[in-house]
């Protein structure tokens, strides 16, 4: 097998395709020389090397060092010079680069082939004031790399030499003090026990060595798993000659996009740095100048590198990242690669491309990922740099955005300040469904408890409202209104920031700018839509929130739950809590009698808002004691007593009766309707009667009513059986007749395992799979209690993702895909869905999209993002 491929001189063995064996920065340099730019010479040796240095107990696989030195000949013949030929020398670049970019998280060696004689032929040559400065860069960026000496120890020789010699800057040492440096640089070696390796080539293949290492290192893991990566053999190894930026003021080195990776706009966007070597500019050591100073400095090179960046633009089809050096007014290229960006900078670009007419549609659509639509639907913080001294903690990032506001801990005072126009930020130690007119009101939440998945996470990503979940170290003291966090004591009033999208928790006011949206959005996801096959649905409990979801393109609701409109205001939860405290039938009718009127005004509202589409209702879900008011017993009793009329005594009495040992597994689901039939005949009715008046008024009403928790086809045919009766009542009582129909979530596996029966006998006429529950079930994890142990999981590898955001292909998505063929083959014409979590998770997205799902049902927030993931699957 070939393990070394050369380029230079115009030429290649390799090119842009081959990033998986040559890594994405060998691929390019490649592919960059074969194209006619200007290459310094060199040599990669692939990814599949450093799998088998490391299978090899960390030698090199046979041969390979003989091809190495072929290499190195041609790098010579190409260059004219000679590695370790004081009087002609060659020096060398030694470079990481795996398939995918990680800038910065490997190793990189400049200036190899130096040594004390070395260094004095290139002196004679090229200068004395260069070539030592070569040296010591070499010395030091060879003892950290290679050698494992401290730069820190290099760090302080050169603060004090530079103190004692009355310089500010690195580059104002002369020779005879670059000397200097060098000698005591040499010492550090000494000092350190480490022998410094005068052989140019025992250099270059420690070097290689090196490399081959920090693809172990554990910012290159740390990075790998935190990006998801994974499958990846190695890190190529790049071998280049070296090109000088340090030679004097005609000299310089920089790094440049060729549009604005932030905004986007068509226009050079970079830094250059005159007299210097690229580890300057990266690693801050002088402050860089913008690009276009460049323009006067080294007019040449400057019309060079613009038209250089014009070509690779054009012949990449996307905006690039480019490293480049100018040698005495000659630039050299050195790197190139697909640009990181920001959200808004990726849409503007992808549509800028098309209207350039240098790509077509369906190549936009795969330019944008899904999280760059995610993070333009939210505000964001105007430099997330500026605020790095005031980060107080920092929390799981459960839904992305920036909050600003002041503190408070309660749901009532977070609704008062909003009422007065002002913004909070809710913090609380967990929050309870109690809270969702506080997290409502609130611009972001803050929890000391949950995780990714938990209540408030879940609602907050609902409605696009930002939140910091599982915060551990936040100490609440909800009863006297103060936090602590970080060392930190902030009390009701103080100002916090918070950033969803990273976890961290930001005292004071940090500074905001509105999210992006504009017309360049809209362009890109109407090129989005015409390339999905799979329709996007969401999740909608109000009128509002189903107006938000067809603003931001929902094709119908996919899961309305009921028992989020009980919670509203104080008196819906009281009429409620009647219902539930009702040990009569008689006193359960009456408050259910009171409750209609609510749930058909809702009703109402969303059949209106979403005029012409599908609407997925789901009957009550939960255990009724969720509807409980929180805290200590004793205030629960008082309330709950007064609240219903019951004296004390039946209070406790009936809380016993329904506190439960596993709600999750408890008194929830169908199993609630069955058990009291007048529910389930009460949301029946409400969404018949809303559903027969605004056909009345002229709107196209299509509900689909799904029956939760569905296990066995007795339960579904016993619920089907009541609503059936219901929509024939209502229909007689009204003259007014409306289509629709009866289908279950698919979320226990016994329905999964049974879904020709679910589909055949039981009459569903579509599925809903509820996946966080299928996840729970499935696993046997509870979805409350998983945060005890999942950060060990998956810090352990135990598993690769949280099951509950990202959907277990393997697992639950076998179920699924089981389920989905028997259900069609009992009913050809299921109508198929998911609405969980997972709907608007782009992997889970293309999951769905492969098995031929219908539709995927997810927050409206997240409406956008799965428009985008489905499109990308089809593709
Ligand atoms: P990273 O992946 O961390 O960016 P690179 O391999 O790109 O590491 O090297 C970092 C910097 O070193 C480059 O930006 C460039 O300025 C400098 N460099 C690398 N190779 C050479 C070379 N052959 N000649 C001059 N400078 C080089
Ligand atoms: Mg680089
Ligand atoms: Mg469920």
């Amino acid at each position: 097998i070939k393990r070394v491929f050369t380029f230079g001189g115009g030429e290649a063995d390799g090119n842009a395709s081959m990033k998986t064996l040559l890594g994405g920065k060998g691929a390019n340099l490649a592919e960059m020389s074969s194209i006619g730019l200007s290459v310094p010479a060199g040599f990669t040796v692939t990814t599949e090397t450093c799998k088998a240095f490391h299978e090899n107990g960390a030698k090199l696989p046979d041969g390979c060092w003989e091809e190495m030195l072929a290499g190195l000949e041609q790098i010579e013949t190409r260059m004219g010079s000679k590695l370790g030929d004081p009087s002609n020398p060659l020096l060398l670049s030694v470079r990481s680069g795996a398939a995918v970019s990680m800038p910065g998280m490997m190793d990189t060696v400049l200036n190899l082939g130096l040594n004390d004689v070395v260094v004095e032929g290139l002196a004679e040559k090229a200068g004395e004031k260069f070539a030592f400065d070569s040296y010591r860069r070499f010395l030091d960026m060879y003892g950290d790399v290679v050698m494992g000496v401290e730069h820190a120890l290099f760090e302080r020789e050169i603060a004090s030499l530079k103190r004692e010699c009355g310089v500010v800057n690195d580059n104002d040492l002369n020779a005879v003090q670059l000397r200097e440096l060098v000698k005591r640089y040499e010492r550090v070696y000494e000092t350190a026990g480490v022998t410094f390796p005068q052989e140019p080539l025992e250099q270059m293949r420690l070097a290689a060595y090196a490399v081959f290492d920090s693809w172990n290192s554990d910012r290159a893991k740390k990075y790998m798993a935190i990006n998801g990566i994974v499958g990846l053999e190695g890190t190529a190894v790049n071998v280049q000659a070296m090109v000088f930026g340090n030679m004097g003021d005609t000299s310089g080195t920089g790094v440049c996009f060729t549009r604005n990776p932030s905004t986007g706009e068509n226009l050079l966007y970079g830094e250059y740095l005159v007299n210097a070597q690229g580890e300057d500019v990266v690693a801050g050591i002088r402050t860089p100048e913008d690009i276009l100073t460049m323009k006067n400095a080294l007019p040449e090179a400057y019309d060079d590198l613009v038209r250089n960046t014009q070509l690779l633009e054009k012949h990449y089809k996307d905006m690039q990242d480019i490293e480049f050096t100018v040698q005495e007014g000659k630039l050299y290229m050195l790197q190139t690669r697909s640009g990181k960006r920001t959200g808004a900078g990726a849409v503007k670009i992808a549509v800028d491309l098309v209207e350039a007419g240098m790509i077509d549609r369906a190549t936009a659509v795969t330019l944008v990922e899904p999280t760059h639509v995610d993070q333009l639907l939210h505000p964001q913080f105007k430099d997330e740099a500026g605020y790095a001294a005031d980060v107080i903690g920092v929390g799981l990032p459960a839904s992305p955005g920036a909050a600003v506001g002041q503190v408070v801990f309660d749901t009532p005072t977070a609704e008062d300040l909003h009422a007065r126009g002002k913004k909070c930020i809710l913090v609380r130690v967990e929050t309870s469904p109690e809270d969702v007119g506080g997290m409502n009101a609130a611009e972001g939440i803050l929890t000391a408890r949950g995780g990714m998945t938990s209540h408030a996470a879940v609602v907050a990503r609902g409605w696009g409202k930002t939140c910091v979940s599982g915060c551990s170290e936040l100490v609440v003291d909800e009863e006297n209104r103060w936090l602590s966090l970080g060392g930190v004591k902030l009390h009701e009033g103080d100002w916090l920031s918070l950033n969803g999208t990273t976890g961290e928790v930001i005292r004071g006011e940090a500074e905001l700018a509105p999210p992006a949206i504009g017309g360049d959005l809209d362009v890109f996801m109407s090129w989005v839509d015409e390339f999905r096959t799979l329709r996007v649905l969401a999740n909608a409990d109000t009128p509002e929130d189903a107006t938000t979801a067809r603003v931001n393109g929902a094709e119908g609701v996919g899961l309305v739950r009921t028992e989020h409109m009980f919670f509203g205001t104080g008196e819906r939860i009281r009429t409620v809590r009647r219902m539930i405290m009702a040990t009569l039938t008689s006193d359960r009718q009456a408050a259910l009698d009171d409750l209609l009127p609510f749930q058909r005004g809702d009703f109402d509202g969303i059949f209106r808002a979403m005029d012409g589409m599908p609407v997925t209702i789901r009957l009550l879900d939960p255990p009724l004691h969720e509807f409980l008011p929180d805290g200590e017993l004793d205030e629960i009793v008082a309330l709950l007593a007064a609240d219903t009329g019951a004296d004390e005594d039946e209070v406790v009495e009936r809380i016993e009766k329904l506190a439960e040992i596993n709600p999750m597994l408890g008194f929830r689901g169908c199993r609630l309707a069955i058990t009291y039939p007048e529910i389930g005949r009460m949301q029946a009715r409400a969404i018949f009667e809303a559903a027969c008046a605004a056909q009345k008024d002229g709107v196209v009403v299509k509900p689909d009513i799904m029956v939760p928790l569905v296990g066995t086809v007795a339960e579904l045919q016993n619920q089907t059986r009541m609503i059936r009766e219901i929509a024939a009542t209502v229909f007689e009582e009204t003259g007014v007749t409306v289509e629709y129909r009866v289908g279950t979530m698919i979320e226990i596996p016994r329905a999964a395992l049974l879904s020709d029966q679910i589909a055949g006998e039981g009459g569903a006429e579509f599925f809903s799979f509820g996946t966080n529950d299928l996840t729970q079930m499935t696993f046997g994890y509870s979805r409350d209690d998983v945060s005890k142990f999942l950060p060990t999981y998956l810090e352990k590898g135990i598993l690769k993702h949280d099951p509950f955001q990202v959907l277990d292909q393997e697992g639950v998505g076998s179920l699924i895909e089981m389920s989905v063929n028997k259900g069609r083959g009992a009913n050809p014409n299921l109508k198929v869905g998911i609405c969980g979590e997972h709907g608007g998770d782009p992997a889970s997205v293309e999951f769905f999209h492969e098995k031929g799902l219908d539709y995927v049902s997810c927050s409206p927030f997240r409406v956008p993002i799965a428009r985008l993931a489905a499109a990308q699957a089809a593709l």
